[in-house]
C-alpha cells in the first residue's frame, strides 16, 4: 500500500468533491475537489521543474490555502517539504537554503532578490512567488499543467517534511519527519480527540509550525470536513466565528486574548465541542477562569517538532479528566519515561519507565512527583536531524528514546507535569531550581498576571535565581513592588529558590507560538546583575 502521507489524507476526502474544506475570510471557499485540482497541478509543476522524490521544496509565504496546496502538492509528488517562518532574515534564510539545498524556494515577492541573491550562492535551481494574497509565479506556472496527478508511492521511511527547530541555542536543527511519523501522530489525534463528521475547526494558526500545518491541518484533512482558514489569530475574528465552528486549537496566548473580551462566554462557545491548547504552558488560571466563563474544560497537549504530538489530556472530560496544568497522558504509540539522568551515553536502559522503577545502569525512573527528563518513544518520533548525525546521535539514548529536553515529572496515575526546558534549569550554588514552581507561587500573588523565573551569572552562586514580573494593569498590580514579591514568597521557599533579582515588567518577550524567550530575558538582564 502506498504510504504517501497524502494517500491516507486524500482516502478520507469527502465523496463529494464540492465539499468545502477551507473557508476564507471574505466567504470564499475551497472545496476538496479545488484541492486535489490545484495540488495535483502544482505537484506535476513540481516534477516538470525537474525535481526527483526526496529533493526538497522550501517555503517561505503567508498563511494562504495556495500555501497549504503547495504542501500537499509536494508530499504527494514525493518531495520533502521545508516551511520557512516569514519572519527570518537575511542570515537565518542563507543558512537554511544552503543547508537543506531544496531544489524550490517559494518565496514572497518582496523577498524575490534576496532570495535569488541567496538561492544563487546556496546552488538552489529554481525560485518561485507566492504572495501574500494566493498569487504569484508558483500559481501561474502550475496554471496549465493537468489537474490529475497520480501520488507518488512512498514507505513511512520515507522523508515528508524537515521543520527546523527554532534554535535558541546554537544552530538551529533541521527535523527530519516522515510519511510514517505525520501519519501515525495524524491518526492518532483523529481519533483521540473524537473527530467526527461535520466537525468544523476555527484554524488561527500558522502553517510553518507543526501545530498549525500538522496537528490543526492534519486532523480536518483527514476528517474531510471543514475549516474556517484565517491568516492569523486575531480576538475580534474569533468571537464573531467561534459560535460557527465545533473545535478549535490555540497557543495559550490565543485563550488569554479571549478572555480579554467581556462579551465572552457560554453564548460564544455554544457549538464548541473541544478546545484544545498547546506549543507552550496554559496557566492554571487562564485554564480555570476560561472554565468558570465558558464551561469548557480545555484540554492541554504536548509536542514538539520532533515528533508532533507525545501526551494529551483525555477526551472524557469528566470529572478530574482533563487536569489543568497537566499536559495529560501519553498518547496511545507513544511510551514516555521520565529519568534523574541524562546524557550520558548509554543512559535509560531500555525499560518502559513505570514511576518509581529502578531503570539499569546509572539512570533511575522518577518517583511520581519528582521531576526529571522527559524521555519518548514511538512511530511519531523523528528520524534525525538534517545533516547532523553526531548531534541525532547525541539526542538519543543507546536503546532508542528521544531526550526531549524538557523537564517533568508523573502523577501516580500517569500524568504529565512540564517544569519546563532543562536549559531553563536555574542552578544555584549547585542546587536546581525548577523555573515552574517559583513562577506559579509569584502567579498566584494578588496583582500579578504573569511571570518568568530565570538564572542570571551571580559571582558566587553561579546562577542567581531572577524573577521577571507583569503585572495586572490595576491598583493590586500597580501596588506591588520587587521587594514586596520576595517578601511575599520567602516564607514558602527555601532560602536558595527565593529570586535574589525582581523585575516589574508590561510584557514578557513571546515568539509567535506564544513560548515566552527566556534567552531573551537573560541576554536583556544578565548585564544588569553585573552591577
Ligand atoms: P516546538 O518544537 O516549537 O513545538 O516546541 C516544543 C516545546 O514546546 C516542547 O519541548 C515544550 O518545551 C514546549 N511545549 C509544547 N507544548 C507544551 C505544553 N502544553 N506545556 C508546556 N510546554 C509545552
Amino acid at each position: 500500500m502506498n504510504q504517501n502521507l497524502y494517500s491516507l489524507l486524500s482516502g478520507h476526502f469527502p465523496k463529494k468533491p464540492a465539499a468545502p474544506c477551507m473557508i476564507l475570510p471574505d466567504g470564499r471557499v475551497w472545496t476538496y475537489g479545488d484541492i486535489e485540482r490545484a495540488s495535483g497541478r502544482m505537484a506535476n509543476l513540481i516534477v516538470a521543474l525537474g525535481l526527483q522524490p526526496g529533493d526538497r521544496v522550501a517555503a517561505q509565504v503567508e498563511k494562504t490555502p495556495e500555501a497549504l496546496v503547495l504542501y500537499l502538492a509536494a508530499i504527494r509528488a514525493g518531495m520533502v517539504f521545508l516551511p520557512l517562518n516569514p519572519a527570518y532574515q537575511r542570515h537565518e534564510l542563507e543558512y537554511f537554503l544552503k543547508d537543506a539545498k531544496p531544489g524550490l524556494f517559494v518565496c514572497r515577492p518582496q523577498m524575490r532578490a534576496l532570495a535569488d541573491e541567496l538561492a544563487g550562492k546556496a546552488g538552489v535551481p529554481n525560485v518561485l512567488e507566492l504572495d501574500d494574497a494566493g498569487s504569484g509565479s508558483l500559481i501561474a506556472a502550475a496554471a496549465p499543467q493537468a489537474d490529475g496527478f497520480a501520488t507518488v508511492t512512498r514507505e513511512a521511511s520515507d522523508l515528508a517534511a524537515i521543520l527546523y527547530t527554532s534554535g535558541t541555542t546554537g544552530r538551529s536543527k533541521g527535523a527530519m519527519l516522515t510519511h510514517g511519523n505525520l501519519a501515525h501522530n495524524a491518526r492518532t489525534l483523529h481519533s483521540y480527540w473524537h473527530f467526527r463528521p461535520g466537525d468544523v475547526l476555527l484554524h488561527m494558526l500558522p502553517i510553518f509550525h507543526v501545530h498549525g500545518l500538522f496537528v490543526a491541518c492534519h486532523c480536518i484533512l483527514q476528517n474531510g470536513s471543514a475549516m474556517f482558514f484565517e491568516p492569523k489569530f486575531d480576538a475580534a475574528r474569533a468571537m464573531k466565528l467561534l459560535p460557527q465552528a465545533t473545535v478549535f486549537m490555540g497557543v495559550p496566548t490565543y485563550y488569554v486574548r479571549l478572555l480579554l473580551d467581556p462579551g465572552f462566554g457560554r453564548v460564544t462557545c455554544r457549538n464548541i465541542r473541544l478546545f484544545v491548547s498547546g506549543s507552550a504552558p496554559l496557566l492554571k488560571e487562564t485554564f480555570d477562569e476560561f472554565k468558570a466563563r465558558s464551561g469548557h474544560t480545555i484540554l492541554e497537549r504536548y509536542g514538539m517538532t520532533e515528533g508532533g504530538m507525545f501526551t494529551s489530556n483525555p477526551y472524557e472530560a469528566g470529572e478530574n479528566g482533563r487536569r489543568g496544568g497537566t499536559v495529560g497522558l501519553p498518547l496511545p504509540g507513544t511510551e514516555l519515561r521520565i529519568v534523574m539522568r541524562s546524557g550520558i551515553p548509554g543512559d535509560g536502559a531500555g525499560s518502559l519507565c513505570v514511576p518509581g522503577t529502578p531503570l539499569r545502569g546509572q539512570v533511575t525512573a522518577a518517583k511520581p512527583g519528582v521531576v526529571g527528563h522527559i524521555q519518548v518513544k514511538g512511530d511519531n518520533v523523528f528520524v534525525g536531524y538534517w545533516g547532523m548525525p553526531e548531534k541525532t546521535q547525541e539526542e538519543f539514548t543507546a536503546d532508542g528514546w528521544f531526550k526531549t529536553g524538557d523537564m517533568g515529572s508523573l502523577s501516580a496515575d500517569g500524568y504529565v507535569t512540564i517544569s519546563g526546558r532543562s536549559k531553563d534549569l536555574v542552578i544555584t550554588g549547585g542546587l536546581n531550581v525548577y523555573p515552574k514552581e517559583i513562577e506559579e507561587l509569584i502567579d498566584a500573588m494578588p496583582g500579578v498576571m504573569e511571570s518568568a523565573v530565570i538564572g542570571l551569572p551571580h559571582p558566587d552562586f553561579g546562577e542567581a535565581v531572577t524573577a521577571v514580573v507583569v503585572r495586572q494593569k490595576n491598583a493590586e498590580g500597580r501596588a506591588l513592588t520587587e521587594s514586596g514579591i520576595i517578601a511575599a514568597i520567602k516564607d514558602k521557599l527555601a532560602n536558595f529558590k527565593v529570586p535574589k533579582w525582581v523585575y516589574l515588567v508590561d510584557e514578557l518577550p513571546r515568539n509567535t507560538m506564544g513560548k515566552v524567550q527566556k534567552n531573551i530575558l537573560r541576554k536583556t538582564y544578565s548585564p544588569m546583575t553585573s552591577r
